[in-house]
């Protein structure tokens, strides 16, 4: 299996090459030169393997589609030590639970910080401990983070060898959970930076330490942000499994509703579809920061100004433009590189748009790919919380509540919908009060979590403070 960047870059590259890397050279993204194909005895044979082996057995079927640089036990190892019950709280990993006629929760969020991005970020954790082993190489990770992201990363990475990360974060605005999960992180490789500032602060720095080219070699500096093929593909089992446990037969189709912000979530969707999973539609679930729902109802994609990105009660959603969209758009367009690269590259920066809605290929983005769209606001938050706890007695987060609103509204009669779950509502207590004026549930493991000791350095907003700080932690190999 080979890797190709979506602006045409002519180098190919195998699986543990992108590993590490973020952007392609060119400024592309990485994807599989093809989807491989998944037929019906395939599907059958996966079925069983989930519910005879387990999730992990079937996160090594998917896998080891796109990874054959990784010898196949130790391929199969990863997946095993990363997908276990003890880390994501049940055996099923992903567990249903239904919700009303037709609609269905995925439970994706009982992972260590209670958001479905360890779904991914556990097993990059254990992918990148095992291929810098292997190289005999360090890695420095540096990200800058309003909550979930960088919380995910830590509790992947921590206490792993040949990692270390280094999280900026804006100093006393992150809820008091998300703080007290991250600061009370003592493990020696894990390094908090509280920025005296606000999120876009934290990166630009991230951005300025990165473009100082020198600096990023001498420390080996790399990113784990959303962009990275692996975290998506990680992503794609568990639309397989969300699949198999909503039916009985693989004569049966099922949509997927997704909370989306970057569109990394809903691609892996698009993936598996791609891929051969009888997926009917994907739904494409948006705040009031509706890029994505622009694009899917106008053919127009308009990335947003800071000024014009609203801060939501759904916050992980709040973006101005989805770093993961260009791959879609790629196989939208016919995996047409030079068009892709001028969309992206010329139209964005020089327009901060580009238009499809005249083009005929705009119309297979539903008819051909199945997508379609729709958003949601604070007040149909509030109402689709109180609802879903009034009438199933089930309390939902803010994102998934974006989620379970849009599936209601576009749900076609006979059509089996499952809402991904992104979140567990303890982390969104204060908007939770605000709908149905009760605490949410916390697990126990999290009780009085707030009470722990913190360790983090709090600086000024300062490129050169960070960098100092860095050097000083990172012995030079
Ligand atoms: C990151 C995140 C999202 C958005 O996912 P994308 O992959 O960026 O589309 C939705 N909900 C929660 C809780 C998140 O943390």
């Amino acid at each position: 299996m080979l890797y190709l960047s979506t602006r045409g870059h002519p180098d190919r590259k195998r699986f543990c090459e992108i590993l590490l890397e973020g952007l392609a050279p060119d400024g592309g993204l990485y994807l599989p030169e093809s989807y491989p194909q998944v037929d019906g005895a395939a599907l059958a044979r996966w079925r069983s393997v989930l519910n005879e082996q387990g999730y992990a057995a079937l996160a090594f079927e998917v896998l080891s589609l796109y990874i054959d640089d990784i010898p196949a036990d130790d391929l199969r190892r990863l997946c095993e030590k990363t997908y276990t019950a003890e880390v994501f709280g049940t055996a099923e990993i992903v567990p249903l639970k239904a919700l009303e006629e037709g609609l269905y929760l995925e439970a994706l969020s009982n992972g260590p910080t209670l958001a479905f991005k360890d779904m991914a970020m556990q097993l990059l954790g254990n992918l990148f401990e095992y291929e810098l082993a292997r190289r005999g190489e360090q890695l420095n990770i540096l990200g800058a983070t309003s909550g979930d992201t960088g919380s995910a990363a830590e509790y992947a990475m921590r206490g792993k060898q040949g990692v270390r990360v280094f999280m900026l974060s804006p100093h006393g605005r992150m809820s008091p959970f998300q703080q007290a999960q991250m600061f009370s992180l003592m493990d020696e490789n894990i390094h908090n930076i509280a920025v005296e500032g606000v999120f876009d602060d934290c990166q630009d720095i991230v951005k300025s330490v990165s473009n100082d080219l020198d600096f990023k070699r001498r420390y080996r500096i790399g990113t784990v942000n959303s962009i990275n093929w692996a975290r998506l593909l990680a992503q794609v089992v568990y639309y397989f499994a969300g699949y198999f446990y909503a039916t009985k037969s693989n004569d049966d189709k099922v949509s997927f509703c997704v909370p989306s912000g970057n569109f990394g979530n809903v691609c892996a969707g698009h993936v598996a579809r791609q891929m051969g999973l009888p997926i009917g539609r994907l739904m494409v679930a948006t705040n009031e920061n509706d890029v994505l729902d622009e694009f899917f109802r106008t053919g127009t994609y308009r990335v947003r100004g800071s000024a014009d990105t609203f801060e939501t009660s759904s916050p992980s959603m709040d973006i101005s433009k989805a770093s993961n969209f260009e791959r879609f758009v790629f196989d939208l367009l016919g995996r047409d590189a030079a068009r892709t690269r001028h969309l992206f590259d010329e139209s964005l920066r020089l327009h901060g748009r580009f238009e499809l809605g005249e083009d005929p290929l705009f119309g297979q983005a539903a008819s051909r790919f199945g997508f379609a769209s729709g958003r949601s606001t604070h007040a149909d938050r509030l109402a689709t919380i109180r609802s879903t706890f009034e009438c199933q007695g089930v309390v939902i987060d803010t994102h998934t509540a974006d989620g379970v609103k849009v599936a209601r509204e576009q749900r076609q009669t006979g059509e089996v919908v499952v809402v991904l779950e992104t979140a567990l509502p303890i982390k969104f207590a204060e908007t939770i009060r605000e709908a149905i004026g009760r605490e949410p549930q916390r697990p126990a493991r999290f009780e009085g979590i707030e009470q722990l000791p913190k360790r983090m350095r709090v600086m000024a907003a300062d490129t050169v403070a960070v960098k100092r700080y860095i050097a000083e932690h990172c012995p030079l190999a």
